[in-house]
């Protein structure tokens, strides 16, 4: 899949990538790492997210890990504290980090809600408050891209908690989108359909079936015929990110091939 940003794109720039230790996350840290950005990326498990950074790295990149769970309110303070005294400012959040959790609420209990929501909500809006911060105190603006999904949009089946998590994002980004304009601070979310990540194989995992199998199945409900690539959404974000999209805040793009304009 081809890039349509030129390699030196984000040269300059600090780009901080939460989750970057699998799927979504680390195909776009590599991405804005590719195309010139320094990369400052989070995860909770060293091998993993030591192999991303160790991977960014042999290609040239300029990327720093940082482990942590960004349910923790003073680890997102001192992540991005970290990134600025890695790379000297902060420039672009993708607020990525994220969980799924599948079952009707009469089968989803406290202690599940309460992770769900500590990760996806809490975890979202403390990243988002530290990068905000930053981003005020350096005065030149900056842009933050929130992770949503297409169940931020839509409703489906055997997945209100996760839903309800993704639909806090929305309007979440909706308003930090007009109270930070006129810092010049733009906020966006993407609100991915099925993508092709080790996320996608949790929804099935009640039913006897392969890996392949659910890609399958997944095609068939899927207007483009296929399921997304993480490259697919690192491509949304960079362009959210970069000054071609200085004109776009509070918007919620769709990359999904089509399901959620059924
Ligand atoms: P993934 O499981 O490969 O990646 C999730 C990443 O988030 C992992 O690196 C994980 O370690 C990290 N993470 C989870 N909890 C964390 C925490 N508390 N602190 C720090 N990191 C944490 O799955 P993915 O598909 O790449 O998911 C990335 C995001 O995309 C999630 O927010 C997910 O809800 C969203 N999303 C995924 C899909 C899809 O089809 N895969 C669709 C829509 C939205």
């Amino acid at each position: 899949m081809s890039s349509v940003f030129a390699n030196d794109a984000f040269a300059g720039k600090t780009v901080l990538v939460t989750g970057a230790s699998s799927g979504i996350g680390e195909g776009t840290a590599k991405a804005f790492a590719a195309h010139g950005a320094n990369v400052m990326i989070n995860g909770r498990d060293a091998a993993r997210g030591g192999a991303v950074r160790d991977a960014i790295a042999d290609e040239g990149g300029n990327v720093a890990l940082s482990l942590g769970d960004v349910a923790d309110s003073a680890y997102c303070n001192r992540l991005v504290a970290e990134t600025v005294d890695r790379f000297g400012r902060l420039d672009v959040l993708f607020n990525n980090a994220g969980i799924c959790l599948h079952g009707p609420v009469d089968e989803t209990s406290d202690d599940d809600w309460d992770h769900l929501i500590g990760i996806n909500v809490s975890g979202s809006f403390y990243m988002a408050r530290a990068a905000v911060r930053q981003m005020k105190a350096q005065g030149d603006g900056g842009a933050i891209i929130n992770m949503s999904s297409e169940c931020g949009l839509i409703a489906y089946e055997r997945l209100p908690a996760y839903s309800a998590t993704k639909g806090a994002i929305v309007m979440l980004t909706k308003c930090m989108a007009i109270d930070h304009a006129r810092d010049g601070i733009r906020v966006n979310a993407v609100c991915p359909g099925d993508i092709d990540t080790p996320m996608t194989d949790l929804g099935w995992a009640h039913l006897d079936v392969t890996s392949e199998e659910i890609r399958e199945k997944l095609k068939e409900h899927i207007p483009l015929g296929k399921v997304g690539q993480p490259l697919d959404i690192a491509h949304a974000v960079m362009y959210l990110a970069s000054d071609a999209a200085g004109f776009v805040t509070g918007t919620l793009l769709p990359i999904d091939g089509g399901t959620t304009a059924r």
